[in-house]
């Protein structure tokens, strides 16, 4: 029996403990939308695909989340920030992605978060786990993390 719960134990232990489902992103995102009046909507859609990744597309009418990215997000705060960040995109209809186009879509996130409720110091370490070196369009992550860490 007490070999059974050992086992039992170790299987929870190996599951990942904080996947996040498409279905809890469409309850993060109606959230943040409803909270903070977004109009128009984007759609949420899911593209199975293990980069961790996600975009507001060329049209600003889709927010897109991979499988990756869900697997990625510790919890709804992050998640919250992730799919805030791409609103910010949205709303603003930034054509290109821009160093400047993503510290600003972060301090939508933030906004956007923190007004549906979300907290944003748990949040804002997604970009701390992101660890992604600079890039011609992408600040390295951890620039953006100390910009909206909690003190
Ligand atoms: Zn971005």
């Amino acid at each position: 029996m007490i070999k059974l719960l050992k086992i039992l134990v170790i299987m929870l232990f190996c599951v990942n403990a904080y996947a996040l489902t498409f279905n809890d992103a469409e309850e993060v995102y109606k959230q943040l939308v409803i909270k903070n009046h977004v109009m128009p909507l984007p759609k949420l859609a899911y593209w199975p695909n293990d980069q961790v990744n996600a975009f507001c597309d060329s049209d600003a009418q889709t927010i897109v989340l991979t499988r990756g990215i869900l697997k990625f997000v510790q919890n709804k705060d992050q998640l919250a920030m992730v799919i805030g960040h791409e609103l910010g995109h949205c709303i603003l209809h930034h054509p290109i992605s821009t160093p400047r186009n993503e510290y600003i879509a972060d301090r939508m996130g933030y906004w956007l978060s923190q007004a549906a409720g979300y907290n944003v110091c748990k949040g804002v370490e997604v970009l701390k786990n992101l660890n992604d070196p600079a890039s011609a369009t992408h600040p390295a992550s951890i620039n953006r993390y100390n910009v909206l860490k909690c003190k």
